[in-house]
């Protein structure tokens, strides 16, 4: 399957010089998302896995498909504020911008092997704070996987040791 077919590039998306990979083009269609899902799915069904976690928002598209069809939960990691348990929280940089991810204490138990899911590594600022925080709940983090990778900036070099898979490379 070519998926990035099925991705939209939107310039200057949302602030001028960004050139913004819109997936919601490819997840409209039934068959490549589920495709694109499954390809994920095989590539990583090697790896022990408890969990499957994923930043908001578009990390929930990608990993809760993903963790249905291994028969394993979900874990949201959410902007802060708006989880209602107790969290911890870890600060992060964007691409474009700065935030908080949080995650609930007692969604990782210590030793548990989690695989990260979201739909796209830019900078790896998003995935290196999803580590820190599995890894402030004991958790093992197993691997991170991708729709899109921008290879261009990088974000491996942020997440040094961590199997990481990518669908389509720009
Ligand atoms: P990073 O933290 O720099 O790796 O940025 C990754 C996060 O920013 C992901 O959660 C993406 O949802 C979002 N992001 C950055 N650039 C794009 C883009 O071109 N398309 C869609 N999402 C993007």
């Amino acid at each position: 399957m070519n998926y990035k077919e099925h991705i939209r590039v939107i310039p200057d998306f949302p602030q001028p010089g960004i050139r913004f990979k819109d997936i919601t083009t490819l997840t409209n269609n039934g068959a490549v998302y589920a495709s694109a899902i499954n390809d994920i799915r095989q590539a990583i069904q090697d790896k022990q896995i408890d969990l499957i976690a994923g930043p908001e928002a578009r990390g929930f598209i990608i990993g809760a498909p993903l963790a249905v069809s291994m028969g394993l939960g979900f874990v949201p990691i959410r902007k802060s504020g708006k989880l209602p348990g107790e969290v911890v929280e870890a600060n992060y940089d964007l691409e474009y911008g700065k935030d908080k991810l949080t995650i609930h204490k007692d969604a990782i138990k210590p030793g548990q092997k989690v695989l990260i899911a979201d739909d796209l590594l830019a900078t790896g600022g998003t995935i290196a704070t999803t580590i820190n925080l599995i890894r402030q709940l004991g958790g093992e983090v197993v691997g991170a996987a991708f729709l899109i990778e921008l290879g261009y900036l990088d974000g491996r070099s942020k997440l040094d040791g961590i199997d990481i898979f990518s669908l389509v490379t720009y």
